[in-house]
C-alpha cells in the first residue's frame, strides 16, 4: 500500500510514521508512507495556501490550486500486477463520515491512500465537489488540523495489513472487528493484592475459555455501547446471557427503589 499525506506540516508526522507499528510496516516495505507539503504547490510568490473568504465572515479558506497540484502530482500507483491503481482521496473534515472500525478494514484493500489535512476555516467546495472520493471525520468535535485525525485513520489500517501485527490474531478479535467489544484480559500474577484472576481463565479448558470470552464480550456491549448489538443476530446462547443480564440489572433497580 502507498499512503500520501498532504499537509503545511509534514513534521507532525515524522515520529509516528518512524514508530512502532507503523514503523515497523514500514521497515518490512509493506506500506510506504509519505508527506507533501502542499504549499510548495502555492501559485503565487508569497507562497500563500489561503485567502479570505468570499462573501466574508472570520477565518481563511484553503485555496483549491495548491491542492489540486499536489494530487495531480503524485505518482501513479501500480499494483504488484503492474496495473495502475487509481487513489481514493481521503478529505478529513469535522463534516464527513465519522470513521470507523469498518471503514478501516474497507481502506485496508485499497493500494493507493491519499489524505488532504486541512487548516483555519475550511476548504473551497471544490476540492470536495472534484477532486477527493470520500470525507471522513474522526467525531463529532473541531481540531486544529487535520493531521492528527489522518495519523488515527493511517495507524487503524496500517496495522490490519496482512504481516504487520505479529500475532495475526489480536486484529482479528479486536473490539468492533467482531461487532462487539473486547473480553477482559489479565495476566500474570493470578493474585495481585486480593484481586484474584477468573479461575475459568487458570482451567486450561480451551473451549470453556471461549465461550467465556464470548460470554464477557456480550455482557460488556452491553453494558457500555449496547447500540452496537442493535444489528447482531444473537445465537440461542448469547440471547440467554442477554436476558440473564436484563433480568440481573432489573432486580437490582428494583432493590433500590426499595
Ligand atoms: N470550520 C470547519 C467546520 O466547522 O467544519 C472546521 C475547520 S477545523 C478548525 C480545521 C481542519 O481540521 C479541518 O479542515 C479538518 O481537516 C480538521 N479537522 C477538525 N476536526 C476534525 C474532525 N473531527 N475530523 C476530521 N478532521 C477534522
Amino acid at each position: 500500500m502507498r499512503i500520501d499525506v498532504l499537509t503545511l506540516f509534514p513534521e507532525m508526522f515524522e515520529g509516528v510514521f518512524s514508530s512502532s507499528i507503523l514503523g515497523k510496516a514500514r521497515d518490512k516495505e509493506i506500506v510506504s508512507l509519505n508527506t507533501v507539503n502542499f504549499r510548495i504547490y502555492s501559485t503565487n510568490k508569497h507562497n500563500t495556501v489561503d485567502d479570505y473568504p468570499y462573501g466574508g465572515g472570520g477565518g481563511m479558506v484553503l485555496k483549491p490550486e495548491p491542492i489540486f497540484g499536489a494530487v495531480e502530482d503524485l505518482p501513479t500507483y501500480t499494483t504488484p500486477e503492474g496495473a495502475p491503481a487509481k487513489p481514493r482521496v481521503i478529505l478529513l473534515c469535522p463534516q464527513g463520515e465519522t470513521f470507523t472500525q469498518k471503514k478501516a478494514e474497507e481502506l485496508a484493500g485499497e493500494q493507493h491512500l491519499v489524505f488532504i489535512c486541512g487548516h483555519y476555516e475550511g476548504y473551497d467546495e471544490r476540492i470536495r465537489q472534484h477532486l477527493v472520493t470520500d470525507e471522513l471525520s474522526v467525531g463529532d468535535y473541531v481540531l486544529t488540523g487535520g493531521e492528527i485525525p489522518a495519523m488515527v485513520i493511517i495507524d487503524s489500517v496500517v496495522r490490519l495489513l496482512p504481516g504487520v501485527l505479529g500475532n495475526e490474531m489480536s486484529a482479528v478479535t479486536d473490539s468492533f472487528s467482531t461487532g462487539l467489544l473486547e473480553y477482559p484480559h489479565y495476566t500474570r500474577p493470578a493474585k495481585f493484592r486480593e484481586w484474584e484472576v477468573p479461575e475459568m481463565l487458570l482451567s486450561g479448558h480451551h473451549e470453556n475459555v471461549k465461550k467465556w470470552r464470548l460470554k464477557e464480550s456480550v455482557i460488556r456491549t452491553l453494558e457500555r455501547r449496547p447500540d452496537l448489538l442493535k444489528d447482531r443476530v444473537l445465537s440461542k446462547e448469547e440471547k440467554k446471557w442477554v436476558d440473564e443480564w436484563q433480568k440481573m440489572r432489573q432486580e437490582e433497580s428494583t432493590v433500590q427503589e426499595k
